[in-house]
Parts: C-alpha cells; sequence; structure tokens
C-alpha cells in the first residue's frame, strides 16, 4: 500500500508508540490523583508533554489545554468564546472553505441567534485580507474571527500574521486551525494577536483521540475566559474536565518534540517531494491535468489536482488496494467539497478532483510508483 492520504491522517512514529506503552502498562496512574507516586509519575509525564507541545507552537507550557483533537478543539473555541463574551459582541467571521468542525459549529452559533459571516476566498482558497479590513471598518463588528492555517483539502496556507495583526489593531479576538500546518511549517513567531489555535496529535504522527487547543493568557489586552465545552473536574485549567488520557498525551509530546527537532529537514523532504509528483504527473497527464493548488505559499507536500472526464470517487476505489488517496476531506467525504466549491470549481471539475497528501516517509520510489499506476488505469 502507497500511503499517500497524509491529510487524513499519518501513522505513528515508531519513538512515539514505544514511548506511550509504558502509560498503558505500568504506569497506569490518575494524572489528578494526590499524594501517590503512580500519580505523580503520570503528572510529570502530562506536564512534560505539554511543555513539547507549547515549544513546538511557540506559546507558554499553560496556554496548552488538552483535548480530544481538533474537532473538539475548535468547537470550544467558537462556543466557549461566543458564549463567554456575547455581552462584547454576537458576530463570528469564518471563511467558507474552513473545515466542517469550524463550519458545523458556525451554523449551531447562527441557529442560536448568533451573526455569522462566511467570507469568501479566491481561486486558491485564501482568504482576502481587503475583505476583513471592510468587514472591520464598515458595517461589520465581529467578536470573534476564525481562519483556517493550511487547507486540508488544497494545502493553501492563509496570511495568517497579517490577519493576526488586523484583528490586533481592531481588538478582535483570533482563532486559527492549524491542524495541518503543525510539523510542516513553523509555526512560532506569529504576530501577537493570534489568541486561539487548534491542533492534532494525529496529523503529525502522534495517536488519534488527542489535540490541544492554545489558549493565549492575555489576548487582546484583556485576561482570556471562555465558557467550558466540559464541565467536571476541572481539569486542564478548568477549560477541559476529564481523566487525563497521559499515554496519549505522551505521544503528542513525543510526535511534538520529533517535529520541531526535524521542522526544517521534513519541510524540504516534503517540497522535494512534491516536486517530483509535479513532475512525474505532468510527463504522465499533461494533456488533462489541472492543479487546484498553486505552487507557492502552501503546505508542503499537499497538492490537490482534477484530471479531465475522471471521476474522482471511482479513481479512488478503483486504486484502493494498492494507493491511498483522497477525493476531499475525510470529515465531509459524502457531499462535494465544500472548499473546491468556496474556490470556484464546478461540479464537474470537484468530481475529477483528487487531493494527494504526503509525508516525509514517502520515497520517491512509491511516487514513481503510484504515476506508473494512475497512468496504467
Ligand atoms: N481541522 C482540520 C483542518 C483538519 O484537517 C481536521 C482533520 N481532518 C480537523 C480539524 C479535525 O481534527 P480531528 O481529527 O483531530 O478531530
Amino acid at each position: 500500500m502507497i500511503y499517500l492520504d497524509n491529510s487524513a491522517t499519518t501513522k505513528v512514529h515508531p519513538d512515539v508508540l514505544e514511548a506511550m506503552m509504558p502509560y498503558l502498562q505500568e504506569e497506569y496512574g490518575n494524572a489528578s490523583s494526590k499524594h501517590y507516586t503512580l500519580a505523580e509519575n503520570s503528572r510529570n509525564a502530562i506536564e512534560d508533554a505539554r511543555e513539547h507541545v507549547a515549544k513546538l507552537i511557540g506559546c507558554k507550557h499553560d496556554e496548552v489545554v488538552f483535548t480530544s483533537g481538533s474537532t473538539e478543539s475548535n468547537n470550544m473555541i467558537l462556543k466557549g468564546v461566543m458564549d463567554y463574551y456575547q455581552y462584547r459582541g454576537k458576530q463570528l467571521v469564518v471563511s467558507k472553505v474552513e473545515h466542517s468542525s469550524i463550519l458545523e459549529t458556525a451554523e449551531y452559533l447562527k441557529s442560536k441567534g448568533n451573526d455569522v459571516v462566511f467570507l469568501d476566498v479566491d481561486q486558491y482558497g485564501r482568504v482576502k485580507i481587503d475583505d476583513l479590513e471592510k468587514l472591520f471598518t464598515t458595517d461589520g463588528n465581529p467578536l470573534l474571527v476564525s481562519i483556517i492555517w493550511g487547507n486540508n483539502e488544497t494545502g493553501s496556507l492563509n496570511p495568517i500574521d497579517s490577519i493576526a495583526t488586523l484583528c490586533c489593531k481592531h481588538n478582535v479576538f483570533f482563532h486559527t486551525d492549524a491542524t495541518q500546518v503543525l510539523g510542516k511549517y513553523d509555526v512560532r513567531n506569529v504576530a501577537d494577536g493570534l489568541g486561539f489555535l487548534s491542533c492534532s496529535a494525529h496529523k503529525l504522527h502522534g495517536p488519534k483521540g488527542i489535540g490541544a487547543c492554545i489558549v493565549k493568557k492575555d489576548h487582546q489586552g484583556i485576561k482570556t475566559r471562555m465558557t467550558p465545552l466540559i464541565h467536571g473536574g476541572g481539569q486542564e485549567f478548568d477549560y477541559r474536565s476529564g481523566t487525563l488520557s497521559t499515554h496519549n498525551i505522551v505521544g503528542f509530546g513525543k510526535a511534538a518534540e520529533i517535529a520541531l527537532h526535524e521542522i526544517n529537514e521534513t519541510r524540504q523532504i516534503l517540497e522535494q517531494l512534491e516536486l517530483q509528483l509535479r513532475m512525474r504527473l505532468n510527463e504522465y497527464f499533461s494533456e488533462i491535468l489541472s492543479f487546484n493548488s498553486d505552487d507557492s505559499n502552501k503546505i508542503p507536500g499537499v497538492i490537490n489536482v482534477r484530471f479531465k472526464d475522471v471521476d474522482n470517487e471511482f479513481l479512488v476505489k478503483e486504486l484502493g488496494d494498492r494507493v491511498a488517496l483522497s477525493s476531499g476531506s475525510a470529515c465531509s467525504s459524502t457531499k462535494p467539497s465544500h472548499v473546491l466549491r468556496g474556490m470556484g470549481l464546478n461540479l464537474e471539475q470537484i468530481r475529477s478532483s483528487i487531493r494527494i497528501s504526503l509525508s516525509r516517509f514517502n520515497t520517491t520510489e512509491e511516487i514513481n510508483e503510484f504515476c506508473r499506476m494512475l497512468a496504467g488505469y
């Protein structure tokens, strides 16, 4: 199996698995228990992991709130901020090409009486800064802006630094869904103004079912607060109750440590592999091939292409026992892609589009083999 669906999930790094194992075996203490070593060991391992995640993102360790993944983090930020600060405003701004966990949450918040603005994007799925600026300076009154950093279907990067600066200037809360960029793109040193960030371990060779939401302590000149999504025993700074999943958190920490250590190397490998892939595709399919994603300002190793008159579902199924590919996001794969629709593609173009997403564990041989296989199909 040639695995080219790394935007859906990635394989667990062997060192991550090794780090997790003791916490599934002998080190099974509940991190919230008191006065005995087994609990303390668990607690220490969690705090170590928190430090590694914080370093990868470039925030303080006590700004990392562990969740079950980005779906939960996205829900938590949008619902939590809109609820807690409802006295300050009711307008939420998202783009039309967000992940379903943002879009569906935004629709829910709209049904509860909030005013939600869905921003248009350009042909590559990027938000236009002018549109946002207009919203701030004319009729809009946003409380929270949430814009995806790197798109999960096309790899396009949004100008997060400029959006953060703009939000800061207008004192508007800013959240970004960074699920796809972490580990492939250095997210540290973003402008002040980015207050909340969502991420997930299984996109960077960590385990599934664990992620984080970053809640900056001070955001737009105030001490940040939000209504918790899950109430209970008060774990995770009162934001997210429930017994902590020590083994998963340890796995996330290890994945973050490796990702940071290898960030430049990973980027170079992915850029090289993507170049090879583009070359081979052009070589074999120039007559019927179009690229939905451009080649700059993007997550390295993620491309979205269309083959004229080819049914994407059929292609993905036909190759399914030899290659893992995707006809869209795994989280909304039953509907035609809202991302490609937002970029202006028609239904026929959407139905002939596939996403190819690489990891640093892919090889040039795999890419050559995949293109040969595709040509034979
Ligand atoms: N946001 C984006 C951009 C994603 O790609 C995904 C995963 N497909 C999610 C959110 C949801 O993440 P999780 O699987 O951790 O819930």
